[in-house]
């Protein structure tokens, strides 16, 4: 693979960055998962808008222009032959050439990272067929999920949890409601409606799930934004996910319930379509 470091293309092998990064020591940057299909781009605007709101929330420094963002996307799309697949896009604070807690002086350069995952048939997985089986566990993340950081050690071990109880993901529980999913937003259909949480620090703001509720909103579905609990989850008609990368994944099992039929339901398969078809229309 080729990858991107602060402006160089490098074979992968030989693409470095300080240990006093303080992406690496302290967690402290923001990243973005940009979906390429028919090596075009999916989405590519909401994706800046969010890490510039992002960067902003953590007062770091915007490195490039939304020009330099897309050249280089486009380089790596070229450069590795993605037809389907990933763009994985990470701005961390850079190398203030120590450990301290405190922030760098401003004018320490933020390092840049970009590199490309390669997923043929990314857009045809057969999970969305079978839908996904998830379990809940305790969210017990920081209470910033809005800003989308590196800081993914808590979805990576719910996600391990989720693997090794022989299920596909697990969603987070607060205060007995269902925030989000490990690396998506999560919703339920009952009688016709999508049941979503509503916007707050709580969880990240799915480029994915503003689509979505938008195209529902044009073919005339009814949406609530609301949280839910696990059990009106496995009583509901359906549920789902959303993300950059699963598009809209049915959820067809919670803690060993199985929701509605059991079976992948018509209102996640319709999302899944219109979502795909839209999205593809408008990549870039
Ligand atoms: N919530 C979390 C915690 C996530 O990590 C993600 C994926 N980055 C999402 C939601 C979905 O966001 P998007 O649709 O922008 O990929």
């Amino acid at each position: 693979r080729t990858v991107y470091v602060n402006g160089d293309y490098l074979p992968e092998d030989q693409a470095t960055v300080s240990v006093f990064d303080r992406g690496f020591l302290m967690a402290d940057g923001v990243y973005e998962v940009v979906s390429v299909l028919d090596g075009k781009l999916l989405d590519f605007d909401g994706h800046l808008v969010r890490l510039k709101r992002s960067l902003d929330e953590l007062s770091m420094d915007n490195p490039l222009s939304d020009d330099d963002y897309l050249a280089a996307f486009r380089a790596l799309v070229e450069r590795n032959g993605i037809t389907d697949g990933m763009i994985y896009l990470q701005v961390t604070r850079g190398n203030p050439g120590d450990r301290d807690f405190a922030y760098p002086p401003a004018g320490t350069r933020p390092t840049v990272v970009m590199f490309t995952q390669s997923k043929p048939g990314l857009a045809d997985a057969p999970a969305a067929k079978t839908g996904w089986k998830i379990i809940s566990i305790p969210d017990q993340r920081w209470a910033r999920r809005d800003i989308k950081t590196v800081q993914l050690l808590y979805p990576s071990m719910a996600k391990m949890e989720a693997k090794a109880r022989g299920v596909d993901d697990a969603w987070l529980v607060e205060d007995g409601l269902v925030t989000e999913g490990t690396s998506n937003n999560t919703y339920i259909v009952k009688n016709g409606t999508i049941v979503t949480r509503a916007l707050s620090n709580d969880i990240l703001h799915g480029i994915t799930r503003a689509a979505v509720l938008r195209f529902a909103a044009e073919a005339q579905m009814q949406v609530e934004e609301r949280s839910f609990t696990i059990a009106e989850a496995q009583a509901a008609d359906e549920a789902f996910i959303t993300s950059a990368s699963a598009f809209v994944m049915p959820v067809v099992e919670i803690d060993g319930a199985a929701v509605g039929t059991g079976q992948v339901g018509p209102v996640a398969t319709r999302l899944r379509e219109i979502y795909l078809e839209e999205s593809r229309k408008a990549a870039i």
